[in-house]
């Protein structure tokens, strides 16, 4: 199969992208790529993926899409660019808006295939119990505003098309900016982090959010219809637990500078997972404790030198 990924040299993006390739798919990918200690990052992720036809640019502009489309159109598009950042103050509202609807619009006015593409867990804001695909959405901030225009967007489209909300992804290739990744580089360099207690997240190991992704993409062009599938177990854990499994994987305590849940993020997240065992016959197969010691093996061996340390 040919298929078109968006966000390539991010952290879903990649693996993705890596799955793909590994079953023999024809894969271009599209990124823009960073500056600094995240464009080091985002090179060496991509670095990981042989056979990966690849076209560097922003893709709010047409020409970076043409050149990706130039080799013959894709029979699905795999759209996981996007800004993330729940917390991230530094982007304004226009910044998500631009990401994460703008370029989205531009993929779709350029390629008519059917799209998987990645929402967010954060439509659904405060969970206090399991959340269904057809629960009210509560977006809580910029960012998961942002989303929510990009399902509409989508859904006035009308194409196949099927949205994923992940659940606080982690693991190899992940994100400096997210907890786990944090948690491991203060522990492996002894300084102090910041945690948020009082707050659940349901974790997904990247390797099950890539099974759920894949099958997207294989059930994606035989549906007509649309609609939004969970990636997520419904098994919240705090914040605070995954770092103290860090701890315990790192074999020294870190010190902590405890914060409450700001206004823009969700104190809890819960996936309800039905409809995507139904719609993609999917179950997560890892979980915390092992996906947490699979990312801390990982980052001994090469996250260090993907965040904010200098490289070897
Ligand atoms: P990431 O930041 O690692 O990857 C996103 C990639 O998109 C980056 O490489 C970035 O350079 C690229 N990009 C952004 N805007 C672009 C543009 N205008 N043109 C070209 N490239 C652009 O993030 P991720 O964790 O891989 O997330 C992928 C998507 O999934 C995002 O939309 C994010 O909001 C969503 N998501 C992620 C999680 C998670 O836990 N990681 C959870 C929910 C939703």
């Amino acid at each position: 199969m040919r298929v078109l990924v968006t966000g390539v040299a991010g952290f879903l993006g990649r693996a993705v992208a890596e799955a793909l390739l590994s079953r023999g798919d024809e894969v271009v990918g599209v990124d823009r790529l960073a500056g600094g200690a995240l464009g080091a990052l985002q090179r060496r992720r991509l670095a990981t993926l042989r056979g990966l036809a690849f076209v560097e640019g922003d893709l709010r502009a047409q020409a970076p899409l043409r050149r990706a489309l130039a080799s013959g159109a894709p029979e699905v598009v795999v759209h996981l660019a996007g800004r993330g950042g729940v917390r991230d103050a530094s982007s304004t509202e226009a910044d998500f808006e631009a990401d994460n609807v703008g370029a989205l619009a531009s993929v779709l006015g350029a390629c008519p295939a059917p799209m998987v593409w990645a929402s967010s867990s954060s439509v659904y804001g405060d969970a206090s119990g399991p959340c269904a695909e057809d629960a009210p959405l509560d977006p809580l901030g910029a960012y998961a505003r942002s989303k929510r225009a990009a399902e509409a967007l989508v859904g006035a489209d009308g194409r196949p098309a099927l949205a994923l909300r992940p659940f606080t992804v982690y693991g190899p290739w992940g994100r400096p900016d997210m907890a786990v990744w944090r948690f491991a580089e203060a522990l492996r360099e002894d300084r102090e982090v910041e945690v948020c207690v009082d707050a659940w997240r349901d974790w997904t190991y990247i390797d099950d959010f890539v099974v759920a992704a894949v099958r997207a993409v294989d059930r994606v062009g035989a549906r007509a219809g649309q609609g939004a599938v969970n990636v997520g177990a419904g098994r919240p854990a705090s914040v605070m637990s995954v770092l103290q499994r860090l701890e315990s994987l790192a074999g020294r305590s870190a010190t902590r500078r405890e914060r409450a849940p700001l206004a823009v993020e969700a104190r809890r997240t819960c996936a309800d997972p039905a409809r995507a065992r139904a719609w993609l016959d999917w179950e997560p197969r890892v979980d915390l404790d092992e996906g947490l010691r699979r990312f801390w093996t990982w980052y001994a061996r090469e996250g260090v030198h993907g965040g904010t340390a200098a490289p070897p």
